[in-house]
């Protein structure tokens, strides 16, 4: 009988990546590579850095969506996957309780505010949403729940119910009643719904992440405070900040903030195994588990699997060790440093922004006025960012990616293992790249051109 060994299936189907695709999962998502011309066949990830299959190293500022803030390929997490597999432990028991989701409910809680007492996990960063969702309105006996325009919360019903973005909501109406949304950073118009005291609770993510924008000085605590008053509770999306993403712990200690309900996700297993888990104050979750007849009332079957909890305490436990959130405070306020002056140096770049390692450049029409520019983003809109982001790509292999609401931004979530020297690349490549952007019409007519055609 033939042993299954996946490195001979791997060997045997090499450069089939992008057909399988094609064929099995998604079309139109090929599709796009092949426009942009991001379709590299990948054979290799170490911390920060990307290998295609002629050996071309790529530094990656994606880190998968924020899921790889200790590095691709790990060592540390990956032997405590390896040591977690050969120790043959009972695994999840159903009726019964094992060792390793206590352990790493302990080191996530000791990490947060004293508010936070209970952990629920989930395997998703959507689902940790849906806790939040389900949980706080139980908890309060209210339905209505807020949330900020342009917020991205996961796609599932609920969290697509709260999310903030039309390219993701419009098509799926109707959604969840109860749900509104107010300007993310408008205190009066949170008030305006809050002061009815019948919402449940008002979730925010404390930067937003599709665009990386920052909360205005005062929001975050202001909104808190609104949250105390009218009995609403205050829930914080740390989904993509957290971990040291911003550069600390979580963002929401840089507004000394203390939420009631916080969906983590992401790099909590160090990108290796589906996780999420929800924070909550523990009215909240008595509120819900608060008999034996209720004692599981919510949850999912692999939710605290115990693979994904052995590389989250591996992951908490690299973060301190190499201090990597503090390097990523440091490296963010480099970056920012040396990438701030692009505004004055470029009239597309309207504004440079970011928190520790959560960084954005935005562009916009010259303030004088351009034809080719207001051509271009009417063709479709995003392009100049993509005349960017992909020289970026093909000549100086670094990867990137557009965000925001109207497209106009570039993004980079980095792991934050990368050294000054990534840093430094990376800055001179998009001074680069910027500059032959603004200058090149008539191959930015022709990508422009080619990107509406695959539409
Ligand atoms: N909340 C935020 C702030 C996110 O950034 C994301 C994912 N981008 C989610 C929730 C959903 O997480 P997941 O993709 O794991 O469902």
């Amino acid at each position: 009988m033939a042993e299954f060994s996946l490195r001979e299936l791997l060997a045997s189907r090499a450069g089939e990546d992008a057909d399988l695709w094609a064929r099995t999962i998604n079309p139109q998502f090929v599709r796009v590579l092949r426009t942009i011309d991001f379709d590299r066949t990948w054979t290799r990830a170490e911390g920060q850095y990307l290998w295609d299959e002629d050996g071309e190293r790529y530094l990656d500022l994606l880190a998968g969506f924020g899921m790889y803030n200790v590095g691709r390929n790990n060592p540390s997490v990956r032997a405590a996957i390896a040591e977690y597999l050969e120790l043959e432990t009972p695994g999840m028991l159903a009726m019964g309780v094992t060792a390793l989701p206590g352990l790493l409910a302990e080191a996530l809680l000791a990490r947060v505010p004293p508010r936070l007492e209970r952990c629920l996990f989930t395997s998703t960063g959507t689902e940790a949403v849906e806790a939040a969702l389900k949980l706080g309105r139980a908890a309060t006996g209210r339905t209505r729940v807020i949330s900020a325009e342009h917020g991205f919360h996961g796609l599932t019903l609920g969290s697509l119910s709260a999310n903030g973005c039309p390219e993701f909501t419009d098509r799926f109406q109707p959604l969840l009643p109860g749900f509104e949304r107010v300007p993310f950073g408008d205190l009066a118009a949170l008030d305006e719904h809050l002061r009815r005291e019948d919402v449940a609770l008002f979730l925010v993510e404390p930067v937003q992440g599709k665009g990386v924008h920052l909360p205005p000085a005062g929001y975050l605590e202001g909104a808190q405070e609104l949250c105390r008053r009218y009995g609403t509770l205050f829930a914080v999306d740390e989904v993509q900040t957290g971990f040291g993403r911003t550069g600390t712990m979580f963002a929401f200690e840089h507004w000394g903030l203390e939420p009631d309900l916080v969906p983590v996700a992401k790099s909590l297993s160090g990108g290796y195994v589906p996780v999420g888990a929800l924070l909550m104050a523990r009215s909240v979750h008595h509120a819900v588990f608060d008999s034996m007849e209720h004692a599981v009332s919510h949850g999912s079957t692999f939710a605290p699997n115990e693979l994904a909890m052995a590389a989250g305490l591996a992951t908490l436990h690299e973060l301190d060790e190499r201090g990597l959130v503090a390097e990523s405070a440091r490296l963010g306020a480099r970056l920012l440093e040396l990438t701030q002056p692009l505004v004055e140096e470029f009239d597309v770049v309207s504004d440079v922004r970011g928190l520790g390692l959560m960084w954005a450049i935005e562009w916009a029409e010259p303030p004088g006025g351009s034809r080719s520019w207001r051509m271009l983003e009417r063709m479709q809109p995003g392009l100049f960012a993509q005349l960017v982001i992909g020289p970026l790509f093909t000549k100086h292999r670094i990867l990137t990616q557009v965000a925001g609401h109207n497209m106009a931004v570039l993004k980079a979530l980095p792991p934050l293992v990368v050294t000054d020297e990534d840093v430094d690349y990376f800055v001179d490549s998009l001074r680069e790249s910027i500059r032959k952007a603004t200058r090149t019409p008539s191959s930015l007519m022709r990508l422009g051109l080619t990107a509406v055609r695959a539409r």
